[in-house]
């Protein structure tokens, strides 16, 4: 846009230079340029100008700073307006597995791209300022919890985000958003994120379009409002399932620091289908089961996201356990601290008879691998292991040092790491620093290892 604007305005100049120049009494009168100069000088000029964008390469090394997805829920056609880093490279791949791309353009014209094996590549001209191509697509509904899906709500956790919008599923590259929802229908309510604020991994954003009811628990002494949104039928379990909620996120706020996603949040109901348990961490609003939905901990899980997991990013998919694990021992504190230790315990209790059912039966595994970026977080991590062995972890850890002193080594962590992505390591690095603690015994007991090291 800025060079066409340019270009324009040498244009008028040669015009004027051309018809008047000239002094109107002509005493400093110019000559008239020849005809043919000023044919010659324009010509050079849009020989300088014309748009040579370079040509469609493959290159996964351009970090997303952020995405802005417009989508009509009619049509499911979307445009997908993303903001590259800097860089000395020409090109940018994405995930684009589900889509069917139309075009692609930076404000300046129309990219040269390709899409190979569900990669979308894109030339991207490289003149010192982060890049920014608008790209056209459509997509389709999906059916395996992997993009939309019929019940009118997304899941693209952990590598689907390419069945929704251009992307990078890989959660070190962490971005904002922003996201429009078009042609909503008329009876139901979309539930999003007009925003993500800070940086978050790409499978953070989602929607949810369904009957629903806004019930506000109330606003934390740091200022956020929290809601949940139930489907027809489900008051009774929205509020069960809400009632530490308030108090819980009160307790991350003032343990861990700020909420860095907005000051709305709220749990949001899905009707996840048979058997399909839990919630998704789509902060501001994040997704829980129908099942799910008078269960307390889901409702404190997903909440403690914002701050391990969506705040702080992993850096592998082998470090799932810092996500998960930490989120397991933090929503299991905190409805301690908003309920009482007796569910604390009671919920301590149940985690303990889950493990030890994992760990005697086919199931068990390390939780977290020693290596980087080579498991399939489907295949290989993604059991209730991470989640248990981590919060056990943490458990010793505060037998050893004190549960306050381990709390300000999280919130100290969240300060560090928060909008980054982090590893396992790195936190038992922390502990040792701030505590003088060294964990690497009981990190390698508890999640290097087969079975449990207090068994
Ligand atoms: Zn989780």
């Amino acid at each position: 846009m800025r060079r066409w604007s340019w270009l324009l305005a040498i244009l008028i100049a040669a015009g004027c230079g051309g018809g008047g120049g000239a002094d109107p009494d002509g005493a400093d009168a110019v000559e008239d340029p020849a005809p043919d100069a000023v044919d010659d000088a324009v010509d050079d000029v849009l020989e300088e100008e014309v748009w040579d964008p370079p040509p469609a390469a493959e290159d996964w090394s351009r970090d997303i700073l952020s995405t802005g997805l417009v989508v009509d829920l009619a049509t499911l056609e979307a445009t997908a307006t993303i903001v590259l880093a800097a860089s000395d490279g020409t090109a940018a791949s994405f995930e684009a597995d589900g889509l069917s791309v139309t075009s692609v353009d930076a404000p300046g014209g129309p990219l040269d791209f390709s899409v190979v094996d569900g990669r979308l590549d894109v030339g991207v001209p490289s003149d010192g300022s982060d890049p920014v191509i608008v790209v056209d697509y459509s997509f389709t509904e999906q059916s395996n919890y992997d993009g939309l899906l019929p019940g009118g709500y997304t899941f693209i956790w952990p590598y689907f985000c390419g069945n929704l919008f251009p992307c990078h599923s890989d959660p070190t590259d962490g971005l904002t958003f922003t996201l429009d929802l078009e042609n909503v229908p008329t009876e139901m309510t979309a539930v999003f994120p007009d925003s993500i604020p800070a940086d978050a991994p790409s499978y953070q954003i989602g929607w949810s379009v369904a009957e629903y009811t806004e019930h506000v628990l109330g606003v934390t002494d740091a200022g956020t409002t929290l809601s949940v949104w139930y489907l027809p039928g489900g008051e009774s379990e929205a509020l069960a399932g809400t009632a530490s909620l308030l108090a819980g996120f009160d307790w991350y706020e003032d343990t861990l620091g700020p909420y860095p996603f907005g000051d709305r949040a709220g749990s949001v109901a899905v009707e996840w289908g048979a058997g399909a348990y839990g919630g998704m961490e789509h902060h501001p609003y994040w997704h829980v089961s129908t099942l799910a939905m008078d269960d307390e901990y889901t409702h404190l899980h997903e909440a403690a996201h914002g701050w391990i997991g969506g705040g702080v990013r992993i850096a592998c998919w082998e470090d799932f356990v810092l996500s998960e694990g930490t989120v397991t021992y933090l929503a299991t504190r905190a409805l301690g601290q908003a309920a009482g230790p007796a569910r604390e315990l009671a919920l301590w209790s149940s985690h303990d008879s889950q493990l030890n059912t994992i760990v005697s039966g086919p199931g068990d595994h390390v939780a977290w691998p020693d290596s980087c970026g080579e498991v399939d977080i489907l295949a290989d991590l993604y059991t209730n292991v991470p989640y248990l062995k981590g919060a056990f972890f943490y458990r010793a850890v505060a037998a050893e040092i004190g549960a306050d002193t381990l709390d300000g080594i999280l919130r100290l962590f969240f300060e560090t790491y928060g909008g980054q992505a982090a590893g396992m390591q790195d936190m038992l690095d922390m502990i040792q620093a701030e505590s003088g603690f060294d964990p690497t015994d009981l990190a390698s007991g508890w999640l290097r290892s087969l079975g449990r090291p207090d068994a």
